[in-house]
């Protein structure tokens, strides 16, 4: 055999390297996915192995090349594009060189981490109709990866593990009743070889809880449930002591025994190894509405609140309810953190959260008292938390029992899912908030309708002022903004205002950077000490997602999802920038980097023509109709522009076409499943009049603009 040139060069190394092989042992290539408890507690700096890096879940890295001096110089290492243009929200874990990140619709990828080069893709194949079954878009907010496996929660409720090698799967189990509107949206967490998961759902009508997996077999050990059984009967699981001894008498007759009373547990959850404690964030009641769902009596345990449990059994130590009798979609679910403080002389081990309701709360994670609680935000429902009981003090109009109260904050609430990070150097908490208030009241009668929206509040209440200068003057009103909070004085260090008020989550770095996106397409750096803005790029892509950092090589990455949705710009599009959807795109950034991603091909807006375009229903009946069943995905007034832009949807135009989407369900594969449970033809037809006097007015103000050259685009 002759070998010449580089391929004879090829060979001697490869002769080389058998002969090497022969008298020594083999280097053991890493097994993919290998975390272990050992090496999560270790936090090796340069891997991002778990969802919010570490099971404290500071979102910190003690990575330090990239710093205020040289960010400067940040560029593009590699890129990937993904099949789908909804909400992407996904942290991009990294371990030992390979990164996986979910897209919307649950569909899980792998890449080498320096190169960018496939691995590997998963896709559950979630059907579309499920999409229905999302209040807040069918994002997935990413993987958790142990002992040579990846694990996905999919939208439609399976949780399922996946080899890290190869992505093929090896167990699928489904965690909810699919015959119910539950969804899963979150992360889930591995502790001790227990994969943890909750569930979404509790604008509709389930009942929460969380549950724990074995990461091997998928065989349920443990579930723990946050609303009482409705059946009155044990549930055979780690919550009914609990239930029986407490929380179960804090709940009275009402819609609950219908709805489920919601609680769910859909994204935060964080666990300290020392106290072998897991916490977990719970959700809203549902319905929202307490007089509805609870006669207006009832802490309703353990809806938004706090639960510390033992990972082992599932069995409660202790809780902390933020809003006792919950009535505005106040959740509990936001990001919680645990770090160790010094507070009046004294070392603290504390538990961090700044939930919907607006409070910025420390507690002791040790036993669930109340070190501190101050507003992040302006709030108008509590005038403070009083100290002795851990309560809020409430403004009793803000219950809207007797007439509607406009309330500060919305059910967006003054912080959502956007993942906070924090700097122990710096002593903050950076913060993606939002200060938005929003009008709540009492629907005329309650009927609980199975498997939508129950919130027993009145919907007509987010009509949008027809008058455009009013809308542009209410826009200007809500804020989104990155506040640096120091959690021991409990105050602002810092507040960077962002031009839209829905947020991106946040990383913090030992470099002294805090990186977030933006709604509107910037990724920015910012300095940890004092929020001066060092460094910015364009994603030409709307930015909800956290990033995650890395070290391969002696480089660091920065990664980060881009790709816009979530709940706001489905039903507060009016407020947020005019945006196209476009595809998913994963964007990994290091010093130096050279490398170009594509432009987005952006589809023109396409006016529709109404030329002798006419409906026979009546319009102001299909505005009420519209407000109760639609708005919630497309948007208050159809001012939507996410899920398709019924102003400029061609399907209005016609009647039969209409009906075929409603009610007959034609368009299910995309989430819009047949309304016909809940709208009468009479109704349909209603919804399409109110529509077309929308499509006119949006055409009218299209005709306006285009006349008036350099105007600012009018009618959102
Ligand atoms: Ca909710």
């Amino acid at each position: 055999m002759t070998v010449r040139g580089p391929a004879r060069a090829a060979f001697l190394a490869l002769a080389g390297a058998l002969a090497l092989a022969a008298c020594q042992p083999a280097a053991k290539a890493p097994k993919p996915g290998n975390v272990t408890a050992e090496r999560l507690t270790a936090a090796e700096p340069g891997q991002w192995m778990s969802y919010g890096r570490t099971y404290d879940e500071q979102r910190f890295s003690p990575l330090d090349k990239i710093t205020p001096a040289n960010v400067g110089q940040l560029g593009l290492a590699w890129h990937a594009d993904f099949d789908t243009d909804r909400g992407q929200q996904a942290t991009p874990i990294v371990v030992d060189g390979t990164l996986y990140t979910t897209t919307a619709w649950s569909k899980v990828f792998a890449f080498d981490a320096k190169t960018g080069a496939p691995k590997w893709t998963y896709d559950p194949k979630v059907d579309g109709n499920t999409g229905f079954k999302a209040c807040c878009d069918v994002v997935n907010r990413g993987v958790a990866v142990w002992n040579g496996k990846v694990f996905v929660g999919a939208l439609d409720g399976r949780l399922i593990a996946l080899d890290a090698a190869t992505g093929k799967e090896v167990w699928s189990k489904v965690t909810v009743d699919q015959s119910k509107p539950y969804t899963i949206t979150g992360a889930p967490r591995v502790i001790k070889g227990r994969v943890i998961i909750g569930n979404g759902g509790a604008e509709y009508g389930v009942r929460g809880y969380v549950s724990a997996y074995d990461a091997e077999t998928g065989d349920l050990v443990w579930r723990f449930y946050t609303t009482p059984n409705p059946d009155g009967q044990p549930d055979n699981a780690a919550s009914d002591k609990i239930f029986a001894e407490k929380a179960g008498a804090t709940w009275f007759d009402g819609a609950w025994k219908k709805s489920g009373g919601g609680g769910t547990v859909w994204d935060a959850m964080a666990y300290d190894p020392a106290l072998n404690t897991l916490y977990v964030g719970v959700g809203n009641g549902s319905p929202w509405n307490h007089r509805v769902r609870s006669g207006g009596k009832g802490d309703n345990l353990f809806l938004s609140s706090i639960l510390a449990l033992d990972p082992d059994t599932g069995a409660y130590k202790w809780h902390y309810q933020t809003t006792p009798g919950e009535t505005w979609d106040y959740t509990a679910t936001q990001h919680i953190m645990l770090a160790d403080l010094t507070i009046d002389g004294q070392p603290r081990k504390v538990l961090m959260q700044a939930p919907k309701n607006g409070f910025f709360y420390v507690i002791d994670r040790t036993d669930g008292k109340l070190i501190s609680a101050k507003p992040y935000i302006p709030i108008s429902w509590a005038k403070g938390v009083d100290m002795a009981t851990g309560r809020p003090i409430e403004v009793p109009e803000a219950r809207f029992a007797k007439k509607p109260a406009l309330v500060m904050p919305a059910p967006f609430g003054g912080h959502n899912w956007h993942p906070m990070a924090f700097n122990a150097k710096e002593g903050l908490v950076y913060i993606p908030a939002m200060a938005i208030p929003s009008a709540y009241g009492n629907v005329a009668k309650f009927g609980y309708r199975d498997g939508t929206w129950n919130t027993g509040t009145d919907f007509l209440l987010a009509a949008l002022p027809n008058d455009e200068a009013q809308r542009n003057a209410m826009k200007s009103m809500l804020k989104g903004m990155l506040i640096a909070w120091d959690p021991v004085k409990q105050e602002a260090r810092w507040t960077v205002e962002h031009p839209y008020f829905w947020n991106a989550g946040i990383l913090s770095t030992a470099g002294g950077l805090v990186f977030q996106g933006a709604a509107e397409g910037k990724f920015r750096a910012y300095d940890a000490a004092t929020g001066k803005e060092l460094w910015s790029t364009e994603t030409t892509n709307g930015v909800i997602a956290p990033p995650s950092t890395y070290e391969i090589d002696g480089e660091q990455y920065i990664a980060l999802m881009v790709g816009y949705g979530g709940a706001a710009p489905l039903a507060a599009a009016a407020f947020l920038p005019d945006r196209p959807r476009l595809p998913g795109r994963l964007l990994v950034f290091k010093l130096g980097g050279k490398a170009t991603a594509p432009a987005y091909d952006i589809p023109p807006k396409q006016p529709i023509d109404l030329a002798g375009v006419t409906s026979k229903g009546d319009a102001k009946a299909g505005f009420a109709a519209y407000m109760d069943n639609c708005q919630v995905c497309h948007g208050a007034n159809a001012s939507g522009a996410y899920l398709p832009d019924l102003r400029r949807s061609a399907i209005v135009k016609d009647e039969a076409s209409f009906k075929s989407v409603v009610l007959e369900g034609s368009l299910a594969q995309n989430g819009m499943v047949s309304f016909a449970k809940y709208l009468s033809p009479k109704q349909v037809e209603d919804v399409r009049a109110y529509l077309l006097t929308e499509a006119k007015r949006q055409q009218a103000l299209d005709q306006a603009a285009a006349a008036t050259p350099g105007a600012a685009k009018a009618g959102r």
